[in-house]
């Protein structure tokens, strides 16, 4: 697995994602979310920032299955997949991540087949570590 690497604007992420809690960046003056995170808001130049919590809860916006030829640690565990998911209370916001049966599981726990544009999907937090998405 990959362990996050993180930098000045984006660690609070992680921080949060490691207490079990999903939250974006957002605007303090204009309030717009943004993601990912960085110092000024896009939409009124504002350097003023606060990490909002969300609930969670999201619908896949697009995926992929990658197949080989991949690395060699990823190869081992193709076919498995990469969602992008919508945030229901951000949804200009989408997250990059795994869709997996139960928390912790490997990436290649859910059948591919089992993947749907626009399912119902919430985030999970393994160990405290890397969030994960499972179906609703
Ligand atoms: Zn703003």
């Amino acid at each position: 697995m990959l362990n996050p690497v993180t930098d000045t604007d984006g660690a609070p992420f992680w921080e949060y994602a490691a207490q079990g809690e999903l939250r974006v960046q957002a605007c303090a003056d204009c309030g717009e979310p943004r993601f990912p995170p960085r110092p000024c808001c896009p939409h009124c130049q504002s350097f003023a920032s606060e990490w909002r919590l969300t609930g969670g809860h999201g619908r896949i916006w697009s995926y992929v299955v990658p197949h080989p030829p991949l690395l060699p640690d990823y190869a081992e565990q193709a076919p498995y997949n990469v969602v992008v998911v919508e945030l229901e209370d951000a949804p200009r916001i989408r997250l990059v991540g795994n869709l997996v049966r139960h928390a912790g599981d490997p990436l290649n726990s859910l059948d591919p087949e089992r993947i749907r544009i626009g399912a119902r999907v919430h985030a999970v937090f393994p160990d405290g570590g890397l969030p994960q998405w499972v179906l609703s």
